[in-house]
């Protein structure tokens, strides 16, 4: 995960030209995707030092633990610069959760902050989380320190009754449980210091717009790059 890159001048965005293709192979079934070698390679070191292997040996980039389907999606975010548009809403927020997973892996924070803008939005627009099978299951696909995982944490906490929360407690990761309860232990502490109104009451989708995104210095801060 990328630290903050307040502070860092904007990066220079590269030139992209769309001559030369490269192979990537995704799934357990290895399923053949022809890209434009620099708008994938631009997006992180990750999938650049693949790319440089390309070059060198024809090697095709190996996504295998992967889905072909999600990085369809994830290509979407990265040709078409916005985030998927899924019809069906109970497949929506699986596919957004492992698009969002699939971009923080390779680094691609552009589309992690596009795709996790997107989540905000349906769920502002759909008032209700998609299934706490799907949440549980994006927790367990996270690092400890994803911010997909401060959004869950921040659903939970701000946005559903106790009902809802005493039905969805079983089924969700032990270090689920216990960061939704440092959470509410936080806001407790700032409202015995009269700062809770501020915090208890401010929706997810009422945050600071970069308060979910990732931000380094090749993926400058929303202000800086608009
Ligand atoms: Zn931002």
């Amino acid at each position: 995960m990328a630290q903050s890159g307040e502070g860092s001048p904007p990066a220079k965005r590269a030139r992209l030209t769309f001559g030369e293709t490269i192979e990537v192979l995704v799934g357990a079934g290895k399923r053949s995707f022809t890209v434009h070698k620099d708008v994938i390679c631009s997006r992180s070191s990750f999938l650049k030092a693949a790319c440089e292997q390309w070059m060198k040996e024809r090697k095709p980039v190996e996504l295998l633990d992967d889905e072909p389907h999600v990085f369809d999606l994830w290509l979407q975010c990265v040709y078409l610069q916005k985030p998927p548009a899924v019809e069906n809403h109970a497949v929506t927020f699986e596919l957004l959760y492992g698009t969002y997973i699939l971009s923080d892996k390779l680094g691609d924070l552009r589309s992690a902050n596009l795709v996790i803008d997107e989540i905000v939005r349906l769920n502002d627009k759909a008032k209700k989380l998609p299934s706490i099978e799907a949440d549980a299951l994006a927790w367990s696909g996270t690092p400890a320190n994803s911010r997909l995982r401060v959004l869950l944490v921040d659903y939970f906490v701000l946005e559903l009754n106790a009902s809802t929360f005493e039905s969805c407690i079983s089924m969700m990761p032990v270090d689920m449980v216990v960061a939704i309860a440092k959470k509410f232990r936080f806001l407790k502490e700032n409202n015995e210091h009269r700062k809770g109104k501020e915090v208890y009451w401010k929706r997810v989708s009422s945050q600071p717009k970069c308060h979910y995104h990732q931000h380094d210095d090749s993926h400058p801060s929303c202000a800086k790059s608009e």
